[in-house]
């Protein structure tokens, strides 16, 4: 069996999914008690969410390439960053390991690819909806068109993950806005929506 390697800590409420899904999945294949080979590395989110207010992408990478070495050498074979937001920085990370990354933007496409999707809409993080790492993937490598929510519900959106999921708070009114806002890009011809950010 392949060792899966992790990033995460971004939050680690969502990298609590990543652990029970990907042993979930190990499980229903191989049955018995049989479990994933897993190395993960789990950063102090405070940390790099400071950076990432600030804009230092540059801080973000140094400890994020410290952290996907330490996952190499505890014998990894692959590796996920288990956030879509931190894929800003993936070249920097891939060029400082040898093992490769799967990119979280390529298995969402390949899906949406499969179901015959053309137009998306896109939530995230303020970051992943309005910076180009992320939509002009879709865009240029899968020929997808990619719809984003207004500025107004994008900074909901965005508040939603830092202030609440992140923190494990799941708020009732919260829900209720991003359903409004998942319907407001269906009438404007989004067939499909990614929810592009691990908490959500
Ligand atoms: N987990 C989130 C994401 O998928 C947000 C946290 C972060 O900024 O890394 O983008």
């Amino acid at each position: 069996m392949k060792t899966i390697g992790l990033l995460g800590g971004m939050s680690w409420e969502s990298t609590l999914g990543y652990y029970r899904e990907i042993n979930e999945g190990v499980s229903h294949a191989l049955g018995g008690l049989h479990s994933a080979r897993i190395a993960m590395y789990s950063v102090d989110f405070e940390q790099i969410a400071t950076l990432q207010a600030a804009g230092d992408w540059e801080g973000t990478a140094d400890t994020l390439i410290e952290a996907a070495k330490n996952v190499q050498s505890a014998g990894a074979d692959c590796l996920l960053i288990c956030t879509n937001t931190m894929h800003k920085i993936a070249p920097e990370i891939a060029a400082a390991v040898q093992i490769p990354i799967l990119h979280i933007a390529d298995a969402t496409a390949e899906v949406l690819i499969d179901e015959g999707v053309k137009t998306v809409g896109l939530l995230g993080t303020a970051f992943t909806m309005e910076q180009g790492f992320y939509k002009e993937r879709l865009k240029k490598n899968y020929g997808l068109e990619v719809l984003v929510p207004n500025k107004t519900d994008r900074e909901i959106i965005h508040r939603v993950i830092y202030q609440e999921l992140c923190l494990g708070k799941i708020e009732s009114g919260s829900r209720a806005a991003y359903l409004r806002i998942i319907n407001a890009l269906s009438d404007q011809g989004a067939e499909a929506v990614i929810l592009g950010c691990t908490e959500i």
